[in-house]
């Protein structure tokens, strides 16, 4: 098969054919280089071009102040729940986090392995279906910082803004909306997110951290570890994912390039969202939502249908009409459509068609 489907997979997810294309076209020989991106020395010239470019490109895309590094690392979005509380949680002090769904569950658990960790509010009495009032999150002012999940990828819940504002360094797991709307970066310690999401192709995680965050990591803590280590050395510490922060490189282009900056892409992002939630919201209830109508997910869409036979009926109908990816997680079941940046508005539309035709059918 060489025609492309649409792919609403969760992650690793949908990547920009402008930068699949590129990739191909360049993959045997880079370049004025000869050899390809693969085959290459980090150490080399040609790969601190690529690594340059890719992090002044993102902080072009987000505009992150000069005083927060960028890093690109390696163990995914789950090495980061020990990471943080590794380097920014000292002995004796306790964290606060905001659990909204699964991801938030999988950062506490590793930070409890740590440290002491408080929820300063949870959702999990609903099924994380929706997002917690600003008045329902109990910081506690001494917490070494304050964890959440910018957006729940299985759930399908998306904070609009930042949950909290206080003096409190503010962590976040920002893997599947990383770049999808613009970010404030100044009202954060410390964003993570790993690429395969929205970024680029697993195998990088990208970090921005404050720099007097650094300094609070400590002493003897192992080298790959330590925020403070893998910045003063630019994230080549070892040996970084060459191809992967080079794909990541190719994804900020595009993003800057072709679609005109981080406003732009939330534009087509909400549009693209509504399309779906006008579908499940028309459909008289046979498409139900799983998020509450104000919590929903520009990335994630989940939804349920009438029965879970009719479910694995969709699921089976759409792959075959080249709608692939639309199981959710076993833990909420149903559907989930993922959308993110480099997903084609056709591919909405089409899943939308779909939607209503089979409600007729069935
Ligand atoms: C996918 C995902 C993760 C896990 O990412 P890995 O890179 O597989 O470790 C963590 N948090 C969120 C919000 C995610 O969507």
């Amino acid at each position: 098969m060489t025609e492309r489907i649409f792919n609403f997979s969760a992650g690793p997810a949908v990547l920009p054919e402008p930068v699949l294309k590129k990739a191909q076209a360049d993959l045997f020989a880079l370049p004025g280089v000869g050899m390809s991106v693969l085959e290459i020395s980090h150490r080399s010239a040609a790969f601190e071009q690529i690594i340059k470019e890719a992090e002044e490109d993102l902080r072009k895309l987000i505009g992150i102040p000069d005083n927060y590094k960028v890093l690109f690392l390696q163990g995914g979005a789950s090495l980061q729940f020990t990471m943080v509380p590794m380097n920014l949680l000292p002995k004796g002090a306790s964290a606060d986090y905001i659990l909204t769904g699964s991801w938030g569950q999988g950062a506490i658990k590793e930070a409890k392995k740590l440290g002491t960790v408080r929820e300063a509010a949870t959702t999990a009495d609903t099924n994380f279906n929706r997002l917690p009032q600003a008045a329902d999150i109990k910081l506690d002012p001494q917490a070494a910082y304050v964890h959440f999940t910018s957006n729940e990828t299985i759930f399908g819940v998306e904070f609009q803004e930042e949950p909290v504002s206080s003096d409190i360094p503010l962590v976040c797991d920002m893997s599947s909306n990383f770049i999808s709307r613009p970010i404030d970066v100044a009202k954060y310690g410390l964003i993570y997110a790993g690429a395969q999401k929205n970024a680029g192709p697993a195998g990088a995680t990208i970090v921005i951290v404050r720099d007097d965050l650094l300094e609070r990591s400590p002493e003897g803590i192992p080298a790959m570890l330590d925020y403070e280590n893998l910045a003063k050395n630019g994230s080549m510490y070892n040996t970084p994912p060459c191809f992967a922060i080079y794909i990541c490189g190719l994804v900020f282009k595009w993003a800057l390039n072709d679609l005109g900056g981080l406003e732009k892409i939330a534009a087509a992002n909400q549009e693209k969202a509504s399309l779906l939630y006008k579908a499940i919201d028309a459909s008289d209830g046979y498409y139900r939502g799983h998020a509450e109508s104000n919590c929903r997910s520009l990335m994630n869409v989940t939804f349920r249908l009438p029965s879970e036979e009719l479910e694995k009926k969709f699921i089976k109908e759409a792959t075959a009409a080249g709608l692939d990816g639309l199981k959710g997680h076993r833990s909420v079941g149903g559907l989930r459509a993922s959308i993110y940046n480099a997903f084609p508005k056709a591919g909405v539309e089409k899943l939308v068609e779909f939607m209503a035709d089979f409600q007729k059918q069935n």
